[in-house]
């Protein structure tokens, strides 16, 4: 049966896989700088007879394993290859040789999964019709994305893909069990950059300056009521501002504020009415108390939506791989993921991988210095995603 040789490849290559994750977790690149980890992709593609395209957005890869009647049906696998500006603490022998980058959020874990799965499907390639395309990505973690650069680049297309599926470690889950979430996942992520100038000056003669501070006080406070007084209490939304530079002294008022946050939505309607107030507040209020207040948004992921029914069918299919008591609920969050692009165009579904072990030690979220995962997680990973793919393919 299908299931058990998927199974087995899966058990038979878990080493080679733990190998290449361990490569790739030693060796991380930052956004859109993963040369080298393009490379190592590409080589492993082609030692497997398979024909990788290459330099998509920079470093993406796509690769395309054909079954029988290849053109029936494409489903699409992504995985995201790039590191964080972190310095890593863990001590491991496969920790981070890069100063100041590591894979804290589980790329490397991605890569080698997808990898492992190209192996697989290859090998079973006579027993399903039609074909998988793999996407490796550059740049899931900084604007603009390399979601949205790769679908620029016609990656979901010729042939076009039907339907996409993410998978992402998840260090709440325990190693053993797969997450998944049907209809909204995650939330949309906007920076907010707000100077606020006024006119600086002694600090004790404020009748002859602007505040710019105490202005800022007043739009950090007022802003937040767009939150609880604007949103509707039905939709979570988060406006949180995590950085203030005020460069004066105790008696020295500056002639500027310079404040930094993140707005989060989950409908984008809401999204583009909550960016609009908060330009507006922060604007109208400097100008109340004889200031200014200049608003610079960058725009950043849309929310990401599960597609429903292709949610509960891969659910269905994870069940069979991994057992029904292996198969948990994860839960909303206002985090954010470049997947949500490909969400925005063709069914998609976004599922996590359990890395949790306590009993090893292994607990850190992801970006975090002491990141990790229980690598058993890379026993279940490939299996699940090439049993996934050839599921859906079944689905007329
Ligand atoms: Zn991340
Ligand atoms: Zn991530």
């Amino acid at each position: 049966m299908l299931l058990d040789e998927i199974r087995k490849l899966s058990l038979d290559y878990a080493q080679d896989n733990v190998g290449a994750r361990r490569h790739l977790h030693a060796n991380p690149e930052l956004s859109y700088q993963e040369y080298n980890t393009s490379k190592f992709v590409a080589n492993r593609l082609k030692e497997l007879g398979l024909n990788p395209k290459e330099g998509i957005a920079g470093t993406g890869i796509v690769v395309l394993i054909e079954g029988r009647n290849p053109g029936k049906k494409t489903i699409a696998l992504r995985a995201d290859m790039d590191a964080l500006p972190i310095q890593e603490t863990n001590t491991v022998s496969y920790k981070s040789q890069n100063p100041g980058v590591m894979h804290a959020c589980g790329h490397d874990v991605h890569t080698a999964s997808l990898l492992g799965t190209a192996k697989i499907l290859n090998e079973v390639r006579n027993q399903f019709e039609g074909s998988v395309k793999l996407i490796f990505q550059p740049g899931e973690e900084k604007n603009p994305g390399g979601a949205s650069m790769m679908i620029k680049e016609g990656v979901l297309d010729n042939p076009r893909a039907e339907a996409i599926i993410g998978q992402h470690v998840m260090p709440l889950v325990s190693v053993g069990k797969v997450g998944f979430r049907e209809g909204m996942y995650m939330a949309s992520s906007d920076e907010i950059y707000l100077t606020v100038i006024g006119k600086g000056g002694h600090g004790a003669a404020p009748e002859l300056t602007i505040d710019p501070v105490v202005i800022a006080a007043h739009i950090i406070i007022a802003l937040q009521q767009i939150i609880s007084r604007n949103a509707s209490p039905k939709q979570p939304t988060v406006l949180t501002f995590g950085k203030i530079s005020a460069e004066g002294a105790t008696n020295i008022i500056p002639d500027e504020v310079k404040i930094a946050g993140t707005f989060r939505a989950l409908n984008e309607q809401w999204r583009e009415e909550g960016l609009k107030k908060i330009k507006k507040m922060a604007e109208g209020m400097a100008e109340s108390m004889g200031g200014r207040c200049d608003v610079v948004i960058s725009r950043g992921y849309p929310y990401l939506a599960n597609d429903p029914a292709l949610t509960r069918r891969l659910r269905h299919a994870a069940e069979e791989y991994v057992g029904k008591e292996n198969v948990v609920d994860v839960e909303l969050t206002l985090g954010s993921e470049d997947f949500a692009y490909y969400s925005h165009q063709i069914p998609a579904s976004f599922y996590r991988l359990g890395t949790r072990n306590e009993t090893k030690g292994i607990s850190s979220y992801v970006h975090t210095p002491t990141f990790d995962i229980d690598e058993d997680a890379l026993t279940i990973g490939p299996g699940l995603m090439a049993w996934l793919a050839v599921k859906e393919l079944m689905e007329s």
